[in-house]
C-alpha cells in the first residue's frame, strides 16, 4: 500500500516541482548530498573524513531530452574535475545513469558522452561505474561498456541479482580488472525474465556473489541486507580476498551504522551519494523500495 502510494508519488511532476522548490529539508538532506555540485563535495568530504569512499551520482531532470543530456554529460565533467581540485579522487568514483544520457534518444551519442566522461574520470584519476537500469536496456548497456573498458578498463556496471541473465553476465564479467557492482535490481520486473519472490532473489544474490567472489575481477557488493553482507564477508575468507579487493557499497543514509561497522573493520566501504535539484523521484523510490527502513530514525537504521 504504501510503496504504491510512493510510486506514484514520484511519477507526480507536480508534486516534484512543488517539493523541490523549497530547500532541502533535515530528512531529504539525510539521503541526498543537495542540489549542487559543492554539496556533494561537502558531503564526500564529510564521509572521507569517517573513512568511507563514495560514488556519486548526479540526479537528472526528466524526462531526458538531447539538451539535457549534453547538460547531465557537462555537469559529470565538472564534478569530476572538482573531485580531483579538492584532492577526493582517486578515491572517489562517479555513478552514471545511462539513460540520462539519452540511451532512449541516440544510443551512438550515449556512447560518445559516456566516452567523454570516461576521459575526464581518467584525467581526475578517478573512476565510472553504469548503474543498472529496467532489463530493456541492459544489452545496449554492456556493449556501450565493453567499448569503454577497451580505452578506461576501470569502468564499471551494476548487475541485478533479480534477473535470470545476470548469473551468466557475471561469469562474463568476472574477469581481471573487472569492477562489478552487485545490487538485487529495483526495477519491477516481468517473470519472464525476473525473480519475482525475495527469498529467489537472495538465492540468486548468493550465486551471483559466488561468481563475482571465486572469480578474478573486483566485486562491489551493494546491500543493505544483513544476511547478504554477513555471506558476502563470508565468501570473501572462503576465496582468501583481502579487504581492498572487494567492497561493500549502501546509499547514503542508509544503515549508517552498518557502513561504520564495516569500515572500521578494515573494509572498503563505498557511500552512492545522490546530489542534484531532482532529488524528489529519488527518495519517493527509496521510500517505496523501504518505507520501514527509510523512515526509521537514523540512530535505529
Ligand atoms: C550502492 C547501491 C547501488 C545501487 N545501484 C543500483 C543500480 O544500479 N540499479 C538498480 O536497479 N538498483 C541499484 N541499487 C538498489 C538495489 O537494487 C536494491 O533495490 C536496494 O538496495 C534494496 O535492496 P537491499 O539489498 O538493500 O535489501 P532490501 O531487500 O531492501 O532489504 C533487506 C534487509 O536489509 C535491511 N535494510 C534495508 N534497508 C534498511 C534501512 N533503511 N534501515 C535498516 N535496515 C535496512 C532490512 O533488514 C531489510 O529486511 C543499488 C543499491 C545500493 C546500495
Amino acid at each position: 500500500m504504501l510503496r504504491s502510494v510512493f510510486l506514484a508519488a514520484a511519477s507526480s511532476t507536480r508534486l516534484g516541482r512543488l517539493m523541490t522548490s523549497a530547500p532541502i529539508s533535515g530528512f531529504v538532506g539525510r539521503f541526498v548530498a543537495g542540489p549542487e555540485t559543492e554539496d556533494a563535495l561537502r558531503v564526500a568530504r564529510r564521509l572521507a573524513d569517517d573513512g568511507l569512499t563514495v560514488t556519486v551520482e548526479h540526479l537528472s531532470e526528466e524526462p531526458v531530452t538531447a539538451e539535457r543530456a549534453v547538460d547531465t554529460r557537462d555537469e559529470y565533467v565538472r564534478l569530476l574535475s572538482r573531485l580531483a581540485g579538492v584532492g577526493l579522487a582517486p578515491a572517489a568514483e562517479v555513478s552514471l545513469k545511462l539513460s540520462a544520457l539519452g540511451q532512449q534518444i541516440d544510443e551512438k551519442l550515449t556512447a560518445e558522452y559516456a566516452r567523454t566522461i570516461c576521459a575526464a574520470a581518467a584525467q581526475a584519476g578517478a573512476a565510472v561505474t553504469l548503474d543498472a537500469e529496467d532489463h530493456t536496456t541492459t544489452d545496449s548497456a554492456l556493449e556501450i561498456l565493453a567499448e569503454l573498458r577497451k580505452d578506461f578498463p576501470a569502468t564499471g556496471v551494476a548487475l541485478q541479482a533479480h534477473l535470470r541473465r545476470t548469473e551468466s553476465d557475471c561469469r562474463e564479467l568476472a574477469t581481471a580488472g573487472s569492477r562489478v557492482r552487485l545490487c538485487k535490481g529495483a526495477y519491477a520486473e516481468p517473470e519472464s525474465v525476473a525473480f519475482q519472490s525475495a527469498l529467489d532473489v537472495d538465492k540468486a544474490f548468493v550465486r551471483c556473489l559466488n561468481i563475482l567472489m571465486s572469480g578474478e575481477g573486483y566485486p562491489m557488493v551493494a546491500t543493505h541486507d544483513p544476511r547478504l553482507i554477513a555471506i558476502a564477508e563470508d565468501r570473501a575468507r572462503w576465496f582468501d580476498r583481502s579487504s581492498d579487493e572487494f567492497e561493500f557499497q549502501l546509499l547514503y543514509g542508509v544503515r549508517p551504522e552498518e557502513q561504520a561497522r564495516l569500515a572500521a573493520g578494515g573494509g572498503v566501504v563505498r557511500v552512492y551519494l545522490p546530489y542534484g535539484a531532482q532529488w524528489y523521484g529519488y527518495l519517493m523510490r527509496r521510500l517505496a523500495e523501504s518505507p520501514a527502513g527509510v523512515l526509521r530514525p537514523a540512530w535505529q537504521s
